[in-house]
């Protein structure tokens, strides 16, 4: 039964992670995530069923379109098993519960944002917007955060960028902090409430290394653009599942 169920929601992530990878790939371009069906970017034809189970299909196919060879990025297969492992750990963390949802909810808004983040330094309205709704609607519902430390979450989240940004801009004359990574922040912390400032310090830390190791190799210039969101992302999801661990970690070295 456990391995059963283990599958089974695996199976569900992987799922949901095909759609993802839909809305990673069309959300930017302005397509509709809806209609039409799957289709091939370099013959346009429509991908069936039995080229579109996820994982299994990337390697039967070994990462080519059955017709025109073209390439498909191993992007696809990656969010497939990404957004399968990240809803086990929802389920590790949180059972069958109304907080599983909850994070699992935001972890599915994480996911596309970070890809889009990274293929086009962008951060979808069409995306953050409706992140923000749900993260509002289910403080109603859940016992991790309530509605108003939800509206609390969202300005700080929001704000506390939107401060970094204006300290940026004021600093290297130049827009550091894009409009995007501040809704984001809103976002997240409609889902978190106020340990959203911890979250996005803990982006701020993983983001050091990364620009410290792209500057000191050249691959990154003072004053290019880095995907910030990914980091975002990458320090909620922490928080969620290992925000108690972090806080007795955090703390031990102060206190
Ligand atoms: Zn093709």
């Amino acid at each position: 039964m456990f391995y059963f169920q283990l599958s089974a929601i695996f199976v569900m992530g992987a799922v949901f992670g095909s759609f993802l990878n839909v809305c990673i790939y069309r959300l930017p371009r302005g397509e509709s995530i809806l209609w039409p069906r799957s289709y091939c970017p370099g013959c346009k034809h429509t991908i069936s069923a039995l080229e579109n189970i996820p994982v299994l299909s990337f390697l039967f196919l070994r990462g080519k379109c059955r017709r025109c060879k073209h390439e498909i990025p191993l992007r696809y297969p990656l969010v497939e098993v990404l957004t399968g492992f990240l809803l086990l750990l929802v389920w590790h963390f949180f059972g069958w519960s109304l907080s599983a949802i909850h994070y699992g909810v935001l972890i599915l808004f994480l996911l596309p944002i970070s890809f889009i983040d990274i293929n086009t330094r962008l951060i979808l309205n069409v995306l953050t917007f409706p992140g923000i709704l749900a993260g509002l609607l289910l403080a109603a519902f859940v016992e991790d955060v309530t509605i108003w430390q939800s509206v609390i979450g969202l300005l700080l989240g929001g704000g506390f960028l939107w401060g970094i940004g204006l300290l940026g801009e004021f600093m290297f004359k130049q827009e550091s902090m894009g409009g995007g990574d501040v809704k984001l922040g809103a976002m997240i912390g409609a889902f978190l409430g106020a340990e959203v400032i911890i979250a996005l310090f803990l982006a701020f830390f993983l983001a050091l290394p990364v620009i410290a190791l792209g500057l000191s190799t050249k691959k990154l210039q003072l004053g290019s653009k880095l995907p910030f969101g990914p980091f975002i992302a990458l320090a909620a999801t922490i928080i969620v599942f290992w925000g108690d661990t972090f806080y007795d970690f955090y703390f031990s070295f102060f206190i």
